[in-house]
């Protein structure tokens, strides 16, 4: 049985300040997600703050990003250790707008996995077809690929702690989700994919996320879906009460 994941990805949005505030109104209502494991994906800059806030309550902590060196002169980036030392388990890798704003290739998605598994961290990882790609008939082919390129050469057991995200791209930020049925299809594909891999042991203990568009009116249609454990949810995670709702949807 696989514990569903609810993440709260902040983008950039939140001071610290602000992040602090969210928490507050949010932990006295963590209990009503029991069984349901939580992630606060805050910016860089309120990961200690959250860090600090979140501190005895069983709710985890994310970065949006990481690069993959250990330390040395890469201006602005941010590493797998110092994440690990700001009090984070998880990451996200290869978010879409990752991709598409900041020239995110499979490779650069690939070597940020394999660092953040090295360093401890559990990678969310995002795959998802543009509107383009669907259209086009190709999501299968690319979440298929984006999969496959992600975890090359990875072991059986460090791809069975990660957590794979399906968006399509066309779905994020755009209130237009996709049908918990075509989202479960491709979450089977991906599932399947990673058991011809590595075995039907990982496939099974990796957690699938739905994301793209989420909100509390729609998040009962995702839970309810088998090869759905959990949504990454963007917009509507950045107030504490309908992020609250979208988890409490997933209590087994
Ligand atoms: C996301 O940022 O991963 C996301 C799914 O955003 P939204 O929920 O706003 O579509």
């Amino acid at each position: 049985m696989r514990t569903p994941i609810v993440a709260a990805n902040w983008k950039m949005y939140k001071t610290a300040r602000e992040a602090e505030a969210f928490c507050r109104e949010f932990l006295p209502q963590r209990s009503r997600a029991r069984g349901v494991e939580l992630v606060l994906l805050p910016p860089f800059t309120a990961l200690e703050a959250v860090a600090r806030a979140l501190e005895g309550s069983e709710v985890a902590l994310g970065a949006q990003n990481l690069f993959w060196e250990e330390e040395g002169a890469y201006t602005g980036e941010i590493s797998p250790r110092m994440l690990g030392a700001a009090g984070c388990s998880y990451v996200v890798i290869g978010h879409s707008e990752r991709r598409r704003l900041f020239g995110e290739t499979d490779e650069h998605v690939h070597r940020k996995v394999a660092a953040a598994l090295g360093h401890a961290l559990l990678p969310i990882v995002c795959v998802g077809e543009t509107l383009e790609e669907r259209e086009a008939g190709r999501t299968e082919e690319v979440v298929v690929r984006q999969v496959k390129a992600a975890f090359h050469g990875l072991a059986a057991d460090e791809v069975a702690r990660c957590v794979v995200a399906y968006e399509p791209v066309w779905a994020i930020g755009t209130g237009r989700n996709a049908t918990g049925e075509d989202a479960n299809q491709i979450c089977g594909l991906i599932r399947r994919t990673l058991a011809g891999l590595y075995g039907e042991g990982a496939a099974s203990a990796v957690r699938l996320q739905y994301g793209g568009s989420v909100k509390p009116e729609n998040a009962a249609e995702f839970a309810r879906q088998p090869e759905i454990d959990g949504a990454l949810v963007g917009g509507a995670s950045l107030e504490p009460g309908k992020f609250i709702a979208i988890a409490e949807a997933f209590v087994p």
